[in-house]
């Protein structure tokens, strides 16, 4: 008699751990699986220069390094080499291009282009960016949450050093919260923004004076006309100097006579918001309505 396990079944066809394997929203899998193409310079990477590790959006497997990125003008990232062993190259049905795919999850990156003169590799890997996920080399993390974080993502985007920034929801109790539980005020969360930055470019209390002076952080559970617990002030700190440095800025604003009701709390799970709630104003075109810099400090 033959027995064997789900397990067995599963390691022998298919090599690839599930965990590590991403649930794709409906334009990633356009691409990713579907071979689709974003529109040129909409990616988030086209127009990127932070030093780290491009990895498969699917399946977190490295593909490539902000060494091998050139600037082509093509609106699309562009890499004159992969990591070894990463990118599959495989010729188009009607043999005029050369698709690119991972290795590991045969996701969909773009093509490959040879002899174009750009760089001495004289390769282009044009790569969609909604394909790709980047880590930073030595990035740090920061949490705040100061109101709608439509406005706060706008406005960190800006500075320098700051690599990525991300809209979501934390400090609540419900897993994967959406924005409509989030406003019902009930689940817990407050709409936060997820920034990783290189500290050697831009420091955490930076940053965090910024935070101080793009949103009121004497209003309590309310920013503006936004009310409710959901956009209260709140620094989610990831290491114990990032929380002494938010002690102490609020202590400096206090010694000014502002009554601060920023809560200072330990980063908990980020949940990251729907897609059309990231890179809101910039989609938009608008300046934001619930944020704008008053010196504090
Ligand atoms: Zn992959």
């Amino acid at each position: 008699m033959i027995s064997y396990t789900c397990n067995n079944i599963f390691t022998a066809t298919k090599p690839i751990d599930l965990d590590d394997m991403k649930q794709l929203t409906d334009f990633e899998k356009h691409v990713i699986l579907d071979k689709g193409t974003e529109a040129p310079f909409t990616g988030d990477y086209c127009d990127f220069h932070g030093a780290g590790t491009y990895l498969c959006k699917q399946c977190s497997e490295p593909l490539y390094r902000s060494a091998d990125k050139f600037n082509s003008g093509c609106g699309w990232p562009s890499f004159d080499d992969e990591i070894e062993g990463a990118v599959k190259r495989t010729p188009d049905a009607d043999g005029r291009r050369t698709e690119i795919t991972c290795v590991k999850c045969g996701g969909h990156l773009g093509h490959v282009f040879e002899g174009e003169g750009f760089t001495p590799k004289n390769t282009r890997h044009c790569v969609n960016s909604v394909s790709l996920t980047f880590v930073p080399d030595a990035g740090e993390t920061a949490y705040f949450g100061g109101g709608c974080f439509w406005g706060v993502e706008h406005l960190m985007a800006q500075q320098r050093g700051v690599i990525s920034v991300e809209s979501g929801y934390m400090g609540g109790d419900v897993d994967n919260p959406t924005y409509e539980q989030v406003c019902t005020g009930r689940t817990g969360h407050a709409e936060v923004v997820r920034i990783d930055f290189d500290p050697a470019e831009v420091s955490y209390e930076a940053l965090a004076k910024l935070f101080f002076e793009i949103h009121d952080p004497t209003q309590k559970n309310r920013q503006g006309p936004d009310i409710g617990a959901q956009y209260r002030s709140v620094v989610f700190y990831t290491s114990d100097a990032q929380r002494e440095t938010a002690e102490k800025l609020v202590a400096q604003l206090e010694a000014k006579g502002y009554r601060v009701a920023t809560q200072i709390e330990p980063a908990a799970t980020f949940w990251r918001a729907e897609e059309y709630h990231q890179d809101y104003y910039k989609n938009k075109g608008t300046a934001p309505y619930c944020h704008a810099y008053t010196k504090r400090f």
